[in-house]
């Protein structure tokens, strides 16, 4: 049995396409799951996407109430969901326009709160929920306002779910990652700042110095923060609801 057990569970992922949403994909079917429903506004890369289960594919923006619409026919007795899209964008205040700052929240928490309406309501009794927040959310940082405020709301959304849905034993949690090596990486205002301080191009001595600003000196893979995203999900975190994993290397010590 895969240590993560999540036997004929029905699943849905949001940002399924890349990184840590198809690495949470993985996950579920290596641990047994038997349908997942996998979202994400890149349809080729979604079409391309083969996690190794059932599984049933929604191109679409999250933000997008339509694509709720459409996704909702597909989510009845749903047992797990990872509120994952998201996208690392903004400056600082003062330098971020107004339509970047709305892009931002649009999908990160608007998303969520869409993603949330739509399968809270069809999830069994006992399901689970997890959000990808960031240590964005909780750990302020120049140039972050944007995305650093749609993570808080993140989380804070995660904890008032968490709350609605304890009635029908529906756990919703939080992770918050620091670094993570996925397509996002090199968008997010620490980074990209740091590149464009040390003349624009991304080089390996500057991943070094970037994981260096974290203790453990490292970044996370996408595998193991969806492993860590999967335990929350699983029967294993059964008295868990409403926290905030912060899976950041120490970064926000
Ligand atoms: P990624 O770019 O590999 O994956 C994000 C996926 O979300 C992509 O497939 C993208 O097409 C999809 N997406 C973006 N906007 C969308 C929208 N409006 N509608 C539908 N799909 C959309 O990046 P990732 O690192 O795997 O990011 C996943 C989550 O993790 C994001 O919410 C991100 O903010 C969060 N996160 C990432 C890091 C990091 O360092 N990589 C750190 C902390 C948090």
């Amino acid at each position: 049995m895969h240590i993560l057990d999540f036997t004929d569970r029905k699943a849905l992922i949001t940002g399924a396409a890349s990184g840590i949403g198809a690495a949470g994909a993985r996950l579920l079917a290596n641990g047994g799951a038997a349908t997942l429903i996998l979202t994400d506004r890149d349809a080729d890369a979604l079409d391309a996407f083969d996690p190794g289960c059932s599984v049933v594919r929604i191109a679409g923006d999250v933000a997008d109430p339509g694509h709720w619409d459409e996704v909702a026919p597909h989510l009845d007795g749903l047992d797990h969901a990872i509120v994952n899209a998201g996208i690392a964008a903004g400056g600082a205040i003062g330098e971020t326009g107004f339509a970047e700052w709305r892009r931002v929240l649009g999908t990160n928490l608007d998303g969520a709160f869409l993603t949330l309406s739509t399968a809270l309501p069809l999830m069994r009794e006992g399901g689970s929920v997890v959000l990808t927040a960031s240590v964005s959310g909780i750990k302020a940082e120049p140039g972050t306002a944007a995305y650093g405020c749609s993570k808080a709301g993140l989380i804070h959304l995660a904890r008032v779910a968490a709350k609605e849905a304890a009635p029908r034993r529906i756990r919703v949690n939080a992770i918050a990652p620091g670094g993570v090596d996925t397509p996002i990486w090199d968008q997010t205002p620490f980074f990209r700042d740091l590149v464009a301080e040390h003349g624009g191009a991304r080089t390996a001595a500057l991943d070094a110095m970037a994981a260096m600003a974290t203790p453990l000196g490292r970044y996370a893979s996408a595998d193991e923060i969806a492993a860590q995203v999967g335990f929350l999900l699983s029967d294993m975190a059964a008295t868990i609801t409403g926290a905030v994993l912060v899976s950041d290397g120490g970064y926000s010590l």
